[in-house]
């Protein structure tokens, strides 16, 4: 086959495809220029950054294009059901990056609860403020409550009861026993809301708005940490912002945004939110699972 890899990818994977006989090409392409570019190649690989959209499909029919795969969890970036509609198959690799991503989640709720990326940022401007970073809190004996209880969800619980805390979970979809199997509580979404210190929420984009919102937050416990390291839209940083202004929400760990790259300053720049650019998923680790089962899927392709 003949592949296109747009945004880079683990390089012993590309090797291996190589080995295995395919041609593999590594460029990235303005979205004017993609759809023209997608008729010369079977496959391509995308991370985030390359957009296949309707219009680039319709430029590229009539070609070799034949399958996308994107190097990640969600396809938000990919039209799949016009590809697919046009005879294009659409692969990601959802299980790759889960514990990357769920340790992402823990480091911030560490960074909450000590101040660690403020802290950090005030010393290299000179600041020793040993005093203003002294109320910190422990993650032992709190209670983390886990919105979305899927793959990485269920990653960042093993790990959060490891460290003493008391996991409670809403998914929409209660997979039976998981209780038993993790040593977690189900619990409906107000239960959560309500008796959480820290609340991760790790389901994908949902439609009818963010499940953070004005009123969600209401039903929080005062001083609530709240991370995000699912999807921008799951939180409506407006509300956010007033909260932590308010000291109704303590602090929020932040990897993704309403957009992106982010230009909510008020948000990135609050004394009490770690933030990171969209990084879950950006490790050595993760990238060579990814890589390893894209190499799987084109084989199995
Ligand atoms: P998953 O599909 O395994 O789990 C998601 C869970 O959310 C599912 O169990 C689903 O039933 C549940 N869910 C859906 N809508 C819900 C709702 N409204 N309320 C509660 N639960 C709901 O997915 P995953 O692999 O665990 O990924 C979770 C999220 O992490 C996705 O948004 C994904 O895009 C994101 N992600 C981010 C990064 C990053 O770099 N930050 C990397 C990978 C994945």
């Amino acid at each position: 086959m003949k592949i296109l890899v747009t945004d880079g990818m683990d390089k012993s994977a590309m090797a291996a495809l190589r080995e295995k006989g395919h041609e593999v090409v590594e460029q990235f392409y303005e979205p004017d220029q993609l759809g023209a570019a997608l008729r010369e190649f079977d496959a391509v690989v995308v991370r985030s950054k390359t957009k296949v959209r309707a219009n680039h499909i319709d430029e590229a029919k009539g070609g070799r294009l034949k399958l996308i795969i994107r190097g990640g969890v969600g396809v938000d970036n990919i039209d799949v059901k016009y590809a697919e509609q046009n005879g294009i198959a659409v692969r990601n690799t959802p299980k790759a990056s889960s514990q990357s991503v769920a340790e992402l989640a823990l480091g911030h709720m560490f960074a909450c609860s000590r101040f660690i990326s403020a802290a950090g940022s005030t010393m290299r401007q000179g600041k020793w403020e040993k005093k203003a970073y002294g109320k910190g809190i422990e993650l032992q004996g709190k209670t983390l409550g886990i919105i979305g209880f899927g793959r990485i969800g269920q990653h960042l619980g093993v790990m959060a009861k490891a460290i003493g805390m008391k996991v409670v979970a809403f998914d929409i979809f209660h997979i039976p026993g998981i209780e038993q199997q993790l040593g977690i509580d189900y619990v409906e979404m107000d239960a959560l809301l309500a008796q959480s210190d820290f609340i991760s929420v790790h389901a994908p984009a949902v439609d009818g708005g963010a499940i953070i919102n004005r009123e969600t937050i209401a039903k929080m416990k005062d001083g609530v940490t709240i991370i995000n390291t699912s999807r921008g839209s799951n939180i409506d940083e407006d509300a956010l912002l007033e909260a932590l202004n308010a000291g109704k929400v303590r602090a929020a760990g932040l990897d993704v945004w309403a957009s992106e790259p982010t230009q909510n300053e008020a948000l990135y720049s609050h004394p009490m939110v770690s933030c990171t650019p969209h990084i879950g998923a950006a490790t050595g680790e993760a990238q060579k699972r990814i890589g390893t089962e894209i190499v799987s899927i084109i084989e199995n392709f």
